[in-house]
């Protein structure tokens, strides 16, 4: 099912009512089971699927709104547990008599309208994911131009297009005529020490909504409060640190959004686990949902979900033994289990968490309700897997962690016959760099190229920190000239930049690569060497170069011996 986010009440109302229209069945097939228990041998077996299958209806009537039926069900769920607690031999007449009372009590129940609820417009933060690369507009008020075209070139690389403006004059009209994404504003200007937040203080009033941040020469304390003042959401010292204007950038802009949250749904109610999908796609989230538990590995491995909502009570078994068999491997300790049911008694609830659940969720549950219980899980979630799979000083991927990637992506090109394609990128006389301007500085040259590769590919590419100044990228479904083509502007882009290093001065980098595809009959030994030769290949030719292992029209590339 597709859902689009402008008619997702449309949808949940059509789910209302297709679960509407089959509750009648629901509820029957319900009274026909107890009839049959009556009527045949008795059987506890039998009787304690009536009891879970009470306990469905009773959570999804709750879910589509039904609060009667859910009631009824609920009161049929606790008659049938003192039965089954009891456990006499065979159930008195007494006994028998309140169950077919409360299944009669279920059947009567009004399937009332439902209440006007509208879903809530989608939070901002969850919006359409956009892809990580896309030119994002700023505008540079500086005085001086030669700094402002300078810095507008250096934001170039980094995906932002900048307009320089070189006085306050015509401000507001510019900001107003072509709204960017951040303003870059300087402090000093002819008109006063102060001009560039005392102007903006104005506009705030005004109400010049994009963010400001203030980058200038001046680092003292009234310059910086007037910046607050003035609504500021950064302030940055002369000469920028492109790498942190970059970061900040980033941040004001919302320009690089987090990938959607991916949540794998575990319900036997098909229409209750549609619902919760809808709700979750509204708020922008990627969902799958399984009616039958016993597919839940194979859904794990390829859907690779942030979350687990997980169901109490199905027929074949239960939420919290699912949940056990998920912990006993390795590789999903970590991976978020909330528990969602109409489960309300807090010792059964409990019981469910000790087998390894995280939490707890009742239903019935509001889209707001569901949606923020899962970000807020998900996310952390995500920032503990980070810290383990991700370098600390670029943010890549470690060395284990892309490796284990490149054996996954062969295994899937070889099934699904696509292409494949690695590179080993390495700096170039990068010791020369520590060497001359100290450790501190070589790491944050480390950094900038973590984050320009970051930018320049694409989201489902991966990157690794693969040595010290070794990087390897994985491409998935692309050839070898795509790969060379795409690291090769990389390559230009990075050769551009100037890095500040010393005090004021601005140092030029270089780095080599190696680009090697997947031949069928490769694995990832070959596949990796053949990158590396190319690497070493690159270097000799002179560095700052890349070359392709793999590419038949690369004319630039030697034979290679590996
Ligand atoms: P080539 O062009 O041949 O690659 O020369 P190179 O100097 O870059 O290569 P070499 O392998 O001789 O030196 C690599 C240097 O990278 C030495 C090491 O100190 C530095 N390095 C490795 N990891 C880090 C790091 O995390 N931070 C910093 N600042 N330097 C690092
Ligand atoms: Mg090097
Ligand atoms: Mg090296």
């Amino acid at each position: 099912m597709t859902l689009s986010p402008l008619s997702i009440q449309q949808q949940l109302d059509t789910l209302r009512d297709r679960y509407v229209q089959s509750i009648g069945d629901r509820i029957e097939g319900l009274a026909a089971l107890w009839e049959a228990l009556c009527a045949d041998d008795w059987s506890w077996e039998r009787l304690s699927a009536l009891h879970s299958q009470a306990h469905a209806l009773s959570g999804s009537a709750a879910s589509f709104d039904l609060p009667a039926v859910s009631a009824a069900a609920q009161a049929l769920v606790e008659a049938l547990a003192q039965l089954i607690a009891g456990r006499p031999t065979e159930p008195s007449g007494e006994s028998r008599a309140r169950i077919a009372e409360a299944i009669a009590a279920v059947r009567a129940a009004p399937r009332d309208p439902p209440r006007v609820t509208r879903v809530p417009p989608i939070p901002m933060a969850f919006a359409a994911p956009t892809r990580a690369l896309r030119q994002t507009d700023v505008l540079i008020v500086e005085d001086d131009l030669a700094t402002g075209e300078h810095l507008a070139l250096q934001l170039e690389h980094f995906g932002y297009h900048a307009t320089v403006m070189q006085s306050l004059d015509g401000f507001e009209d510019a900001v107003r005529a072509h709204e960017p994404a951040a303003i870059i504003l300087d402090i000093v200007f002819p008109e006063g020490d102060l001009a560039g937040p005392e102007r903006m203080a104005e506009n705030a009033r005004a109400g010049v909504a994009a963010p400001v941040i203030f980058l200038s020469q001046r680092s003292d304390f009234t310059a910086r409060l007037w910046a607050v003042r003035a609504g500021g959401r950064a302030y940055l010292t002369k000469p920028v640190d492109i790498d942190a204007l970059v970061s900040v950038l980033d941040g004001v802009t919302g320009a690089f959004v987090p990938e959607p949250y991916r949540v794998l749904i575990v319900d036997d109610t098909r229409l209750t686990g549609a619902l919760y999908e809808a709700m979750l796609r509204n708020a922008g989230m990627l969902t799958m949902a399984l009616t039958d538990p016993a597919l839940v590995m194979q859904a794990l491995q390829e859907f690779q979900p942030d979350l687990l909502l997980l169901d109490m009570y199905m027929p074949d078994c239960t939420g919290p033994e699912v949940a056990a068999l998920i912990r006993q491997q390795a590789a999903f300790v970590s991976l978020p289990i909330v528990f969602l049911s109409g489960e309300h008694d807090r010792d059964n609830q409990l019981a469910a968490l000790d087998q390894g659940g995280d939490d707890f969720l009742t239903k019935p549950i509001s889209a707001p309700q569901l949606v923020s219980a899962v970000t807020s899980r998900a996310r952390r979630a995500r920032a503990m897997r980070a810290l383990l799979s991700r370098d600390g000083l670029t943010g890549l991927f470690t060395h284990a962690s892309i490796k284990e990637q490149v054996l996954r992506e062969i295994v899937r090109a070889q099934r699904y016959h696509t292409a494949l394609t690695v590179a080993m990128i390495d700096l170039d006389h990068f010791k020369l760099v520590n060497d001359r301007y100290g450790h501190a500085a070589g790491d944050r040259v480390l950094k900038g190229l973590a984050r320009l590769l970051h930018q320049r590919l694409r989201m489902s590419d991966s990157i690794g920190r693969y040595g010290g100044e070794e990087f390897l990228i994985i491409l998935p479904q692309t050839d070898g000239p795509t790969a060379l083509r795409l690291l090769d502007e990389a390559r230009a882009r990075f050769a551009t930049i100037g890095h500040l290093l010393d005090a004021d001065q601005e140092v030029t980098v270089t780095f080599s690569g190696g680009v090697a595809s997947l031949v069928p009959t490769g694995d990832s030994r070959t596949l990796l060497a053949s990158a590396d030769a190319a690497l070493y290949a690159a270097k000799r030719a002179g560095r700052n170069r890349i070359i392709c292992a793999t590419c038949q029209d690369a004319t630039e590339a030697p034979t290679l011996t590996l």
